[in-house]
């Protein structure tokens, strides 16, 4: 059953393709997985930081090399790809370089014993289900906080990104990984309940739809499993003043970075009354300049989409707003000829009777609201059932702190949109999911926090 396949989403190509593994190979797996946890969970801390630090090292010196994969699979230019591999590597050494303070014991105030502590021990064999937006990021963000604790882990790549998934597992192993401890599972998504379902796997990370977090959710709860899941998002960014031009250049990087299918690119612009026009003008400006093209091509700022299937999702939802009675002020309609591009767009007078109001937009389309004042830009910022991130600009930092506090959010941000740093915790509310990757917060879910008291 072939399910896997890398299609050139700039020439519609199909490059290579692969079968999913059967059920007898996929037990496979997970015997090698669980046979590898019984060693892997006695290695010393060190040693584990010494494959991490290593793979870091790896990523950062194959960075182009990566890129170019990930152009070919998903459409990302190649300068963004090789600012994700380098962003990989600086995960991969955070937890290298933290590793003693990770994992060492926390020793509790006294409480009528001789001592009682609290250690992290690893769970076992994990399942990493992931998409193909960020087709080396949202990996690390799962295999290096787990492997520094000692977990075995599978990992499903989205059906479209099997060659970075395929690589990452080469460079894991050039990193000295031993065989097992990580295994790179071409499986198709009809799959996944019965490895959730197996004894041996412990815990399931996904990040991808709400459909599929539901579904893995699900199968995970049946079968009482630690779940992690990171989803959508339709992130408001709110514009209360301040350098409305550097502002609004700033929110058009933002929205077509990744050619916007990013869980946390600003979906949903917002901006007071005073600034809206102003605003407007110049972020219509920044998109029309923006060069739409081969992401091989270093001038290129927006690739083509994922697939033609994920652009004709995103014109649904334009085209619904547009019938009823939505505005596009630049953009609106796929590009021409070959490929799944995009004209980057903006798209105005959204309401609630329109999909776009409610449903993430997965591409480079950035909605803009009018608000009459700090209150009902909140407002309008929280009617959302997404909860991921959201930003608020302005000179004034306490009151853009203060509003940012208001925002039901799991990331808050003040004159910056949605950075992701090794070093900070990622994660949302609401239907952005549960669970925090990333930062010492990324070692605190697929761990057993076991108490150890001596009296
Ligand atoms: P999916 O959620 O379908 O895919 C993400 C991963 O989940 C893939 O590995 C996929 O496998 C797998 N998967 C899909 N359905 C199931 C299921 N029922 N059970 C178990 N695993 C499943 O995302 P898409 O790639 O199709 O994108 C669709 C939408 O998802 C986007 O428009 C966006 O809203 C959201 N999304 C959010 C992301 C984020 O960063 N938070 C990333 C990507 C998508 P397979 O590829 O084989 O289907």
């Amino acid at each position: 059953m072939t399910t896997y396949r890398t299609q050139n989403p700039s020439t519609g190509k199909v490059v290579r393709s692969w079968d999913s593994l059967d059920p007898r190979e996929v037990g496979t797996a997970i015997d090698t997985a669980e046979e590898a946890f019984t060693s892997w969970r006695r290695t010393s801390v060190e040693e584990r930081a010494g494959v991490l630090a290593r793979t870091a090292h790896l990523f950062e010196q194959r960075a182009e090399e990566l890129a170019g994969i990930a152009a070919s699979e998903m459409g990302k230019p190649v300068s963004q790809g090789i600012a994700e591999a380098q962003l990989v590597a600086q995960i991969f050494d955070y937890y290298a370089q933290r590793a003693d303070e990770l994992m060492a014991d926390e020793v509790l105030p006294d409480q009528g014993a001789n001592s009682s502590r609290v250690e992290k021990q690893p769970l076992g064999v994990l399942l990493g289900v992931m998409p193909w937006n960020f087709p080396y990021y949202q990996l690390a963000r799962f295999i290096a906080p787990n492997l520094l604790l000692g977990n075995t882990l599978l990992l499903k790549p989205a059906s479209i990104c099997a060659a970075s998934a395929l690589e990452m597992e080469k460079l894991l192993d050039q990193a000295g990984l031993p065989k097992g401890v990580h295994q790179t599972l071409l499986v198709d998504s009809s799959q996944i309940a019965d490895i959730i379902a197996d004894p041996r796997v412990r815990g399931v990370s996904l990040t991808g739809s709400e459909g599929a977090g539901a579904s893995v959710a699900a199968a995970a709860g049946k079968h009482l499993k630690k779940v992690v899941l990171e989803l959508g998002g339709s992130d408001p960014l709110i514009v209360l003043g301040g350098d409305i031009d550097a502002v609004a250049s700033t929110a058009a990087r933002a929205r077509l970075s990744n050619a916007g299918q990013a869980c946390n690119s600003p979906k949903r612009m917002i901006v007071v009354d005073e600034f809206y026009d102003t605003f407007v003008d110049k972020l219509s400006a920044a998109l029309s300049a923006a060069v739409v093209g081969d992401p091989q091509d270093g001038a290129t700022d927006v690739g083509p989409m994922s697939s033609t299937d994920a652009r004709d999702e995103l014109m649904e939802l334009v085209d619904d707003a547009v019938g009823h009675g939505a505005h596009v002020l630049v953009g609106g309609h796929p590009r021409e000829g070959a490929g799944a591009f995009m004209e980057a767009t903006v798209l105005t007078d959204v309401t609630r009777d329109m999909r776009a109001w409610s449903e993430e937009l997965f591409g480079p389309v950035a909605v803009v609201f009018r608000a009459a004042d700090v209150d009902e830009a909140v407002a309008l910022a929280n009617e959302t059932d997404f909860g991921l991130s959201g930003s608020v600009w302005s000179d004034d930092l306490e009151l853009a702190e203060a509003t940012a506090r208001r925002l039901d959010v799991g990331m808050a941000y003040v004159n910056e949109h949605g950075t992701s740093l090794a070093g900070l915790p990622f994660g949302g509310v609401g239907r952005s999911g549960f669970g925090r990757e990333l930062g010492d917060y990324g070692v605190d879910e697929f761990v057993n926090k076991r108490l150890v008291r001596v009296s």
